[in-house]
């Protein structure tokens, strides 16, 4: 394997922090990732953020298809070099935030693989569940501690908004630990590789804009119970009565102790009501 570094110097490179720039360069840790993303010959693989493009490379050993995504100009001119003679890969510039994921393979689903940049983990994480219905399975490179709130079970600390909204769509599980010596700059950090497998039936799984909006406001204060976070929220007072009423969940609770499907229900309920244009106005879903 070519080391970061040699590539770095080659293409005159310095990494920027502020892009979430930390290069995989240890091979046996690349070939890892790239096992555990098993491409197969009938596949369009999205890899986001495709840095130098050594993941990249692996993927495209066995994968139909691989597209990377790559916002910096500089590793995009690199990429393109490096990949000039490999009509299965394609360069995509731009960044993730507004890349539609739901045409790259029109009529099929995809596999998302990414090293993602830290400081954007958690909008690429919601926009990808946003495309949930064009998306397969997905393998991401987590911060180790956001990777345990993504897994976090309902009760305790680390359950949190990104827990329920993952829950809803997919199931989720570790597939790898990774050490920061594995990267060029070395984080300061510990990653977990985590994949997701995107439920087959997303049809029931209602309406996502609501149920981010509840999620979001029921734990927008973690010690206040549902009733004044919503309160809070905007909601007003005969509806949060006939909401706790109508789906049977305690006004008294607070968000964590819920559990996804109590989730989906007071989210239901929250939908059915008609009396609450005003939370729903304020309420931010993706
Ligand atoms: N996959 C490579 C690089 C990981 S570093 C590897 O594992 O070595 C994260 C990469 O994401 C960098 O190449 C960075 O330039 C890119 N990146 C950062 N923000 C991005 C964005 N908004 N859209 C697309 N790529 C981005």
């Amino acid at each position: 394997m070519t080391s970061v570094r040699t590539l770095l110097n080659e293409y005159d490179v310095r990494p920027r922090k502020s892009l979430g720039q930390s290069f995989l360069n240890d091979g046996q840790m690349i070939r890892r990732i790239a096992v555990a993303a098993d491409p197969q010959q009938g596949e369009t693989i999205v890899e986001i953020g495709a840095g130098l493009g050594l993941l990249t490379e692996e993927l495209a050993r066995k994968a139909g298809r691989v597209i990377a995504l790559e916002i910096d100009p500089r590793l995009v001119r690199a990429l393109k070099d490096r990949f000039a003679n490999c009509p299965t890969v394609e360069i995509v510039p731009g960044d993730v935030l507004d890349y539609d994921f739901s045409k790259t393979n029109p009529g099929g689903r995809i596999k998302v693989v990414g090293n993602i940049p830290y400081h954007i983990s958690t909008p690429i994480l919601f926009r990808l569940l946003e495309y949930r219905r064009s998306i397969a399975s997905m393998l991401l490179m987590f911060q180790k501690e956001l990777a345990e709130r993504i897994m976090a079970p309902p009760g305790k600390k680390d359950y949190g908004i990104p827990s329920v909204i993952v829950a809803c769509y997919a199931s989720v599980s570790r597939a790898l630990t990774v050490p920061a010596g594995c990267f060029y700059p070395e984080p300061d950090v510990v990653s977990t590789v985590l994949q997701f497998v995107m439920y087959e039936d997303l049809a029931s799984s209602g309406d996502h804009v609501h149920l981010f909006a509840t999620v979001r406001a029921a734990f927008a204060q973690r010690r206040k119970t549902l009733r004044n976070n919503l309160r809070a929220a905007g909601v007003a007072e005969e509806a949060l009565e006939w909401i706790f009423r109508e789906s049977r969940i305690d006004g008294a609770r607070r968000a964590e102790t819920l559990s996804v499907g109590e989730f989906k229900i007071l989210s239901e309920t929250i939908n059915r009501s008609d009396r609450i244009e005003k939370f729903l106005d304020k309420g931010q879903g993706i």
